[in-house]
């Protein structure tokens, strides 16, 4: 049955301690990364806007094709990558698991794997309280895209570990350079009607991400204990490959799967496409260490 209060306490095993905001020292920023970040910003704008091209371009199936190719793959960067590899360590993979991996995400804009892991460190830390960049309590339109619009936008602190392997740190700085380079691989494999396609792909991609931080915090149901409001949403789950069962990942944010949920104290398992992803990873020998809730090695108590 879903549980409602978002003021349970904090299952000692599956969230980090929380500070307070105030005890989070603030990362120093040079100017070069600064300028490096704000390309960030400046092409996800450019990208809403050159959604227009469409109209003007038109979109044949080919486009259409492409648009999915490139959300799909992009979005499977950042569930499989970013999220349960570099940030929460629900597996083990080689390094340039990582760095492939990180490219492909920078390619859809949304910034590189430190100042990702930084962001969603924070909001694990201090999920829908003070300190949450994007705590959904400050409205539905603040956690999808407003948060990103402020002094925010900058991570309070970027990882230590991802910051130390130096491939990673220069993909985070050099993180347009794969985005910039699709759009232009897109233009020269269909001109301006696959430039628009491009645009169009990764403006959906945006928003289909910005959906686990706003909806997933509003709607749905929540199965598990989590001490905040994040909640398993179906439509959120087929838009980001998983990562919509985000209750489940609230309550055991170190877990590979994500698609699990508790009917009538049973447990269920629900599509997970990224876990499917992480498990084919494993079949060729690049992913290990997978850890997973409700079985005999893990600790099961929510
Ligand atoms: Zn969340
Ligand atoms: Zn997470």
């Amino acid at each position: 049955m879903p549980l409602k209060s978002p003021s349970r306490p904090s299952p000692s095993f599956s969230q980090p301690a929380r500070e307070t905001a105030t005890q989070h020292q603030k990362q120093h920023y040079s100017k070069p990364v600064l300028a490096a970040y704000w390309t960030g910003p400046v092409f996800i704008i450019t990208c809403h806007i050159g959604v227009v091209m469409a109209l003007f371009t038109g979109l044949s199936l080919g486009a259409w094709l492409w648009i999915a190719f490139l959300y799909w793959i992009r979005m499977l960067a950042i569930t499989g990558i970013y999220h349960r590899l570099l940030t929460h360590k629900s597996y083990s993979a080689p390094k340039p698991v990582k760095w492939v991996g990180s490219i492909i995400a920078c390619a859809a804009g949304q910034m590189g794997p430190s100042w990702w892991k930084g962001h969603h460190d924070e909001h694990h830390l201090f999920s829908d309280q003070a300190g949450d960049p994007h705590n959904s309590t400050k409205g539905f339109w603040w956690s999808h895209y407003q948060w990103l619009l402020g002094g925010n936008f900058l991570p309070s602190k970027l990882p230590a570990d991802v910051e130390k392997d130096p491939i990673l740190r220069l993909i985070d700085r050099f993180h347009i350079v794969p985005a910039i380079a699709l759009g232009l691989i897109s233009f020269a494999l269909g001109g301006s009607e696959y430039l628009a396609a491009f645009f169009v792909s990764t403006t959906l991609l945006f928003h289909g991400v910005a959906t686990v931080n706003s909806l997933c915090h509003q709607f749905g149901t929540q199965p598990f204990h989590s001490d905040d409001h994040s909640r398993n949403n179906g439509l959120v789950a087929f838009l980001t490959l998983g990562e919509g069962w985000h209750n489940c990942h609230h309550a055991f944010p170190w877990s590979a799967r994500q698609g699990i949920t508790k009917i009538d104290g049973q447990i269920k398992y629900l599509p997970d496409p990224t876990f499917l992803f992480i498990q084919g990873l494993q079949r060729v020998g690049l992913a290990s260490k997978i850890r997973l809730p409700f079985t005999k090695d893990a600790t099961e108590l929510n």
